[in-house]
This record gives C-alpha cells, structure tokens and sequence, in this order.
C-alpha cells in the first residue's frame, strides 16, 4: 500500500466508515478550519493511547476534545463560569479551546493526569459531520508526529504518520491555517494558554476586559503543558529576522516575507509572501503550508520575517519562535 491510500474523499458513506472506524477504538485523521487533527473516541483510553503512540506524542501533553453541540461541553465540563458560557456562545464553533475543571467521564490519558480538560467545537462540516456520526466526542491532536510542522492538508498528514491513522478524511487545504486560541481562567480572569486562529483582541472585546498572558508576564498564571520551547519546528534551520538584517543568500536559503519580497529576493533559492495584501488571516493560513513546501524543496535555512504583534500575528509569532528553537 502507498502512503497515499489511506486517503479518502468525505462523502457520506465514508464519513460513516470513518465514524465506525472510531467506535471500534481507532483512529481517524480528517480535516478542520484550523489544521488537520488525529481523531479517537474520547471515552475509549486505549484508542486515546494510540493516539500518543502514532504521533509519538509524550504522554504529559493532553488532547483537545472535539464537540459538535455546546451542550456536550457541560457534560466534559465540571464547572462552566459565566465568562467561558459567554465566550461558547460567541465563538463557537470556531478556532477557541476552553480548558476548565473536568467531569469524571474524561479518561486521564486525555487530559494527562489535570483535573481540567480542553474543548473545543470546530467550525468545519467534515469535523462536524464526523464527530455527529460518531456519537461521541473526538479527542484529536494536531495529525502529525510531536514537535513537527502541523499539517494543513491530507498529504501532509500521509507524509508524516503514514498508515498510522485508519483513515485519512481529506478536506483540502483548511482555512485558518494554525491551531486554535487557547484559553482559561485563573480567580475568573481568562488567560492565553496559547495564542492561535482567534485573536486575543476579539476575546477581550467580548469579554470587556484584558486577557492575561502567562508567557509574556512570566508570572505564577496556569500554563499549557504540551507548549514546549521547541515545537511547530520545520526540517530546516529557521530564524527570525527583521526586514534588511544580513542573512546568507545561496540555492539552500529562504526567505519567508510578510508582504513584500525582500530587496535581494534572487539571491535566495526560494522567497514565500505570506501575504501581498498584508492580512494576518491570510499569512496564518498560509505559515504551515508554505513551511511544508520548503521543507520538501530540500531548504536547508529559512529567514522568516517578524511579524505584527497583534491579532493573528501573536499566534505566528508564537509558531515562528518555536519552530526556530535549536
Ligand atoms: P494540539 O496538539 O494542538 O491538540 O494541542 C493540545 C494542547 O492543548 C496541549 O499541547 C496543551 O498545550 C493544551 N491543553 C490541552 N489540555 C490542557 C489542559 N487541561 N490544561 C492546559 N492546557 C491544555
Ligand atoms: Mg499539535
């Protein structure tokens, strides 16, 4: 079997196969706005186990369960406060995770041993259509292997877990292109546990208040445990620099813009525009795909742009540190 067979177009019939595939306790890559997840019955701790044995993911990183209605969230939820309610309501479903205080039915091999466990509802028909037809909530991580570039389509996934999943659901390209905000609360104020595909602005608007950044502030706030220094990282060697800064220019560098190419752009063997029109939403969804690109053209050095701080561009600034950690 070639490494692309496992790969299946989402019509009906197979996203009943598929949802069978999760009741026998396997797994299931398929698609949703924000990346490619790898999916397994979130009340089955086996089919959780293989999960981390596929991605060969460490076991004290827990898994974002996936919902296909908000009343599902108060059965995994223990306590639901008014803010994270107001925050389902707004931005579900969509590129949010909520992380509270969980109820006896989250298996500990999905939260990793926590007392509070993370949901999440996608904002994409094939994850929905899955999750309804499987009956349960879909626990699934990003569908790569642990610590590597998070795949935006179903070849990404082919290409790094192989014959892993049971089945691999393909949507196409997704849309928002990172993973989703993280987000939780300490004495009733929301905090970043990770920055992602909502931007932090749009929850402090909701919420009218700010939201506190464990990682900036390096204060005693929780934090998430699978955020480690090195993640998101590519084959090649990355490193952030400011637009002019001297780089090496030869057949085996990029350079990663956000909008324009850079004066000297012949001398690289490849230049990605995140985005012309300079739309954060647009460079995030393309950061992953165009860093899958270099890697398979065999780049050794990718120059990446700074980006803008604010709205989407704290999540790929975020995913652009990591992915530079040596
Ligand atoms: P992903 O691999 O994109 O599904 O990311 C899952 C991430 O969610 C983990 O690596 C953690 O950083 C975070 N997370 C999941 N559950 C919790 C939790 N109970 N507490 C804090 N962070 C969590
Ligand atoms: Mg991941």
């Amino acid at each position: 079997m070639t490494e692309m067979e496992n790969i299946f177009k989402p019509d009906d019939k197979n996203i009943e196969k598929a949802a069978k595939i999760i009741h026998e306790g396997r797994t299931v890559a398929f698609p949703t706005e924000t990346v490619y997840g790898l999916g397994a019955d979130c009340f089955n701790p086996k089919a959780c186990a293989s999960i981390f044995e596929i991605k060969e993911r460490p076991l004290f990183d827990p898994l974002i369960l996936h919902i296909d209605d908000i009343k599902k969230a108060f059965m995994l939820f223990k306590e639901v406060p008014c803010k994270a309610e107001k925050l389902m309501k707004k931005f579900w479903p969509g590129p949010l995770t909520l992380v509270l205080p969980k109820t006896e039915a989250v298996p500990d091999i999905v939260s990793a041993g926590l007392s509070t466990v993370a949901v999440r509802m996608p904002k994409h028909p094939i994850a929905l259509a899955l999750i309804r037809a499987a009956e349960c909530p879909i626990a699934a991580p990003s569908a790569n292997k642990f610590g590597r570039l998070s795949p935006t389509t179903a070849s990404h996934v082919a290409e790094q877990l192989g014959k892993g999943p049971a089945m691999i659901l393909d949507g196409g390209r997704t849309t928002v292109g990172v993973e989703s905000t993280i987000i939780t609360f300490h004495e009733n104020k929301p905090v970043l546990l990770r920055a992602g595909g909502l931007a932090a602005e749009e929850i402090e608007e909701e919420l009218g208040e700010k939201v506190l950044r464990p990682v900036i502030s390096g204060n005693s706030l929780p934090s998430a445990p699978g955020c480690l220094k090195k993640h998101y990282a590519p084959a090649a060697e990355m490193k952030i620099i400011k637009r002019g800064d001297k780089t090496e220019k030869d057949k085996n560098t990029a350079y990663m813009a956000f909008s324009e190419p850079p004066e000297d752009f012949g001398e690289y063997g490849i230049v990605k525009i995140l985005s012309a029109e300079r739309n954060l939403c647009e460079a995030a969804a393309n950061l992953f795909y165009m860093l899958h690109e270099l890697e398979k053209a065999g780049i050794k050095k990718i120059y990446a742009e700074e980006m803008p701080h604010t709205g989407l561009g704290l999540a790929i600034m975020d995913r652009l540190k990591r992915g530079s950690v040596k």
